[in-house]
């Protein structure tokens, strides 16, 4: 509850803001591509986030950090940090995709969805026992926002990668059970 009002106090303040206006001098930023655009349109809808505000981050500053963090990707508000090189670079869209999640939650809630996350790495983690989880977890009436924020990346990544990259028929068993999931992440309801 504490945690809630002190980032809700920075977010007046407008704190996020002048941060990325600070990380944006110390790094390489770029708008996203179609590709990228794309890619989160078809999971998260093509209206959900402020893309035309989104910046991918790469090179300079970031460099020093990757090497620190193991090239793992790293959202800041509007803002997607990616290593320049490697699995977690740019090319991959189905990390796109999961950052994006993460700007989705930053729009809806504010920036205590860094504090989330983290706690999310540390507690819960990624994992939500795949799709036949999902199956059983709609069946218990789970929401998609009964998840933590890492999994809610996680899912809508792996929704990308397993249900649209192979284009699953409508009927699978694999792609309705990420649909409710997917509809909820769609209707905004993190
Ligand atoms: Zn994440």
């Amino acid at each position: 509850m504490l945690v809630k009002s002190v980032f809700k106090a920075l977010d007046l303040l407008q704190v996020p803001r002048i941060l990325e206006f600070i990380l944006h001098l110390l790094t390489r930023v770029s708008r996203l591509t179609a590709d990228e655009l794309e890619a989160a349109g078809l999971v998260l809808g093509p209206d959900a986030v402020r893309y035309s505000a989104v910046r991918i981050a790469e090179g300079r500053l970031l460099r020093l950090v990757f090497k620190i963090n193991g090239d793992r990707a790293i959202t800041l508000f509007h803002t997607i940090n990616l290593p320049a090189k490697g699995h977690h670079s740019r090319g991959n869209l189905d990390l796109v995709v999961h950052e994006m999640v993460h700007v989705y939650q930053f729009e809806k809630i504010g920036s205590v969805y860094i504090w989330e996350a983290l706690r999310a790495q540390k507690t819960g983690g990624y994992r939500y026992e795949g799709w036949e989880g999902l199956e059983e977890k709609r069946r218990n009436g789970q929401l998609f926002s009964g998840f933590n924020r890492e999994q809610q990346g996680q899912i809508a990544q792996d929704y990308y990668d397993d249900v649209l990259t192979p284009d699953l028929p409508a009927d699978s068993p694999q792609r309705l059970a990420f649909q409710p999931f997917i509809d909820d992440l769609r209707a905004g309801v993190l």
